[in-house]
């Protein structure tokens, strides 16, 4: 195991709480991250925010290959150093926002893997960006705040339940893993983590439905979950027909008209967006 405190001595690092560097200290932890990605040497492994290289040492064990994606120059010589050893570890120093991910997994003819214990204050863009895109992943596993675990997992008719969730649940099966305690980085998080798995799948019942159109009902719907979903989604002056569509919509699939949008699973979402 890296020894975290001695590398960031040795290499003079200064940790930048703005990038959200808050390192893994536990192997524990990290292997059982590594586990819950099932990763076998067919896998290409994409590591979002290395660090200093201690999960993706471990990443390298189990992978054909990682390519580790770190934005912070600082941390390249140390990177250089902890993986120095490892021949099927490349280290990119890039901005996962703006690097182009196709080309650097183009090579790889396995199942590509995204594995990273998340910058917490980019979360959900690095998260919606590689569901949206257009990479052609299997699996993915991902470190975040305790919270945002529970709301990618969440099931209808709980608190967690979001405009996320549904936007998690689009495009794969996810399962929340398990917590880590904020006591196994340093420096330590001000918050509690959790770790998520993301399972691609396909939606062949979403297949005649408008994307765009589908999140914008979506989005509209939880804009105030306080309100029913005929006065969230209803009071929309892009809705044809308002209300009253929406109210016949409601009726035909059998559903209450005080209905709110967390009552709703996606493939209500998804007939709801049939008929208005
Ligand atoms: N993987 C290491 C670990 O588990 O100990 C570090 C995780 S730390 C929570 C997040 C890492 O992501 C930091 O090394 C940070 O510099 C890096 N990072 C932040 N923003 C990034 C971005 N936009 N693109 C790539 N890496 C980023």
């Amino acid at each position: 195991m890296i020894n975290t405190n001695q590398i960031l001595q040795k290499h003079n690092i200064r940790l930048t709480k703005s990038l959200g560097q808050n390192f893994l200290t536990d192997i524990n932890i990290i292997k059982k991250i590594v586990e819950a990605g099932d990763i076998s040497a067919s896998d290409l492994v994409l590591e979002i925010g290395p660090g200093i290289g201690a999960m993706t040492a471990e990443l390298s064990k189990s992978a054909g290959k990682v390519i580790a994606v770190e934005i912070d120059k600082h941390l390249i010589p140390a990177l250089n150093e902890t993986l120095g050893c490892f021949s099927n570890v490349s280290i990119v120093n890039a901005d996962i926002m703006k690097a182009d991910i196709d080309e650097l997994v183009k090579d790889w003819t396995g199942p590509l893997k995204v594995v990273s214990n998340l910058p917490y204050y980019i979360t959900t863009p690095i998260v919606m960006m590689l569901l949206e895109g257009d990479i052609q992943w299997d699996t993915m596993v991902f470190m975040v705040q305790k919270e945002v675990a529970q709301r990618m997992a969440a099931v209808p008719k709980t608190k967690d339940y979001s405009s996320l969730t549904i936007a998690v649940r689009y495009y794969s099966d996810p399962k929340l893993m398990f917590t880590v305690s904020k006591h196994c980085f340093i420096p330590k998080p001000d918050v509690d983590s959790a770790v998520v798995r993301l399972k691609k799948r396909d939606l062949p019942y979403m297949q005649d439905i408008d994307k765009n159109f589908f999140f914008k009902v979506v989005r509209a719907s939880f804009g105030q979950r306080r309100k029913t979903l005929l006065n969230s989604l209803g009071s929309q002056p892009w809705l044809r027909g308002g209300k009253d569509i929406l109210r016949q919509a409601l009726v035909k699939l059998g559903k209450n008209e005080n209905i709110r949008a967390e009552e709703l699973s996606i493939e209500d979402f998804a007939d709801l967006v049939r008929e208005i």
